[in-house]
């Protein structure tokens, strides 16, 4: 077990292990072979990392913003200094290729822990000057205790993109990683410890959705964010509206990326291949319904297609490999099942479409050409490597199409007519939009879905707003002056 870490749960700054909740095996999805062996928490377990975060949370919120964030940035520096070693941790614990891993995932972590960390000093509330002297100012405070609970596409940016805004803000955290990906969280909380964070800020607890349930319902949960998907984001958002709890929901998407006629071929080529095949196509704000208007639509299939030939296809581990297996069995299958669904309802196979022999979980890269909107690839979420290709003629029809859906996360255009991107984006139903370009996520810009995909933001200033709240102060300079 070449991974196994020192225990399951990492809770007021130390390993904690109870051998008596359910096995989680982790697989290294290129090979199948089993590296690690964890516990899911039992109540006892969710029960201590509730009281240390609750503990913890009185002393962090006391210390300076600059306090705080000098933990932040110090974890970040760290993080950044052992991105190897945590790339390919996170590669065999995802099984994206080390190519990916050494660029999008410790690293984009660190980005948040440094910015947040940044942000931290000048945290603050505002004076609002009232008429005869009375004033009012705002303390901007911190919620309490924060649940992140993750999806296992993103492991190490999922636990920091949510730590570091609440942490920066005051609050302690209990993150709790999906049991398909368990082994980057525990990275990031003994970093936190060793960039100086009290013990408790930051605690990581195993489990599967019951685990995530039980930590969402606990009266000492003042918030709760989830990146997961929409049937779980209905569950978490109805049972944390009980408590009134805060929430923040990054849910999935079925997102239109639309290429005009007029477009650079190329770079909306890149574009369809980053916005479907990065990550094996285990992206939430992937662009899977590609719309390109009928004048390239050939053109566009020859050259994507000539392009995917050259992707590079193996052990993740090697850098040189640009597409590696799906994350689990599980999840080959899912997308495997959508592939025969595309086939039997009448789309042209043009790309791919088969399993990869061998005991990892891989599959090609797959592209549907003439799609229509109703067909089952074009309606649901596939988190995997299928794009569907669709025709359109007219600007007026592609954007009622592309937002004749229940999601709402991203969406992109290519096209060099300026005019026409900035009024296709104004229309677009999306909480991230991209003009010639797909799917970059920089931690300065919030980041987040509109419609089904989604309530709050993550990154940039906005995240404070959601890890925070303001108290109002009332100072009257007058008497008060009563009726009677
Ligand atoms: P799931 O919705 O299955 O799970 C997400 C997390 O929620 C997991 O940790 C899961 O635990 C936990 N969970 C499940 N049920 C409950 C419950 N009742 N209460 C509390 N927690 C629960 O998503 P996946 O892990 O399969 O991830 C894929 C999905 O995530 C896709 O839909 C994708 O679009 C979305 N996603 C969204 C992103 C965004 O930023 N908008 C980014 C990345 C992914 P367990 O796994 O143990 O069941």
């Amino acid at each position: 077990m070449q991974f196994q870490p020192k225990a399951s749960h990492f809770i007021n700054g130390e390993y904690v292990e109870d051998t008596s909740g359910a096995p989680i095996d982790v697989i290294y999805p290129a090979t199948g072979e089993v590296i690690a062996r964890l516990h899911s928490a039992t109540p006892d377990i969710v029960n201590q990392a509730l009281t240390s975060a609750k503990n913890a949370q009185t002393e962090w919120a006391a210390m300076s913003g600059t306090e705080r964030g000098r933990v932040l940035r110090r974890a970040a520096d760290i993080m950044r200094d052992r991105n190897r070693e945590l790339s390919i941790l996170e590669t065999h614990d995802t099984g994206k290729p080390l190519q990916e891993t050494l660029v999008a995932d410790a690293t984009s972590g660190a980005d948040a822990l440094e910015y947040f960390g940044g942000l931290a000093a000048s945290l603050t509330g505002e004076h609002i000057p009232l008429g005869g002297g009375d004033f009012v100012y705002t303390i901007r405070e911190a919620l309490g205790v924060c649940v992140g609970i993750g999806a296992w596409n993103y492991p190490t940016q999922i636990a920091c993109w949510k730590g570091a805004p609440a942490l920066a803000c005051g609050n302690t955290m209990i993150f709790k990683p999906s049991e398909t990906t368990p082994l980057s969280a525990l990275q990031v909380a003994e970093i936190l410890i060793e960039a100086g964070a009290p013990k408790g800020v930051y605690n990581v607890i195993q489990g599967y959705g019951d685990v995530g349930a039980s930590l969402v319902t606990d009266p000492r949960v003042a918030k709760v964010s989830l990146t997961g998907s929409v049937p779980t984001g209905r569950k978490v958002y109805a049972a944390a509206a009980d408590g009134m709890k805060h929430v923040t929901m990054e849910l999935g998407g079925k997102s239109p990326m639309i290429v005009f006629d007029d477009a650079d071929i190329e770079n909306a080529v890149s574009g369809a291949i980053l916005g479907n095949f990065y990550s094996s196509g285990q992206v939430c704000s992937n662009g899977t319904r590609v719309f390109v208007q009928k004048g390239i639509k050939e053109a566009f299939l020859n050259r994507l297609s000539e392009r995917l030939e050259s992707a590079v296809i193996g052990d993740p581990l090697d850098e040189e490999v640009n597409f590696g297996p799906m994350v689990s069995e599980n999840q080959l299958n899912i997308a495997l099942s959508y592939v025969e669904k595309g086939r039997a309802e009448g789309a042209r196979l043009v790309f791919g479409g088969e399993r990869i022999a061998g005991d990892g979980f891989y599959m090609q890269p797959t592209v549907f050409a003439d799609v229509a909107d109703d067909m089952t690839i074009a309606c649901e979420e596939i988190f995997g490597p299928v794009m569907s290709v669709l025709d359109f003629e007219t600007e007026e029809e592609v954007m009622a199409r592309a937002n004749d859906t229940e999601f709402g996360l991203a969406a992109g255009v290519f096209t060099n007519d300026l005019t026409r991107a900035h009024r296709i984006v104004a229309g677009f139903e999306a909480g991230t939009c991209y003009i010639n370009t797909y799917n970059l996520a920089p931690v300065e810009a919030p980041f987040g879905g509109s419609k089904m995909s989604g309530v709050g933001r993550e990154n940039s200033k906005l995240a404070i707003n959601h890890f925070s709240e303001m108290k109002t102060v009332y100072v009257s300079m007058n008497d008060v002056e009563a009726p009677y």
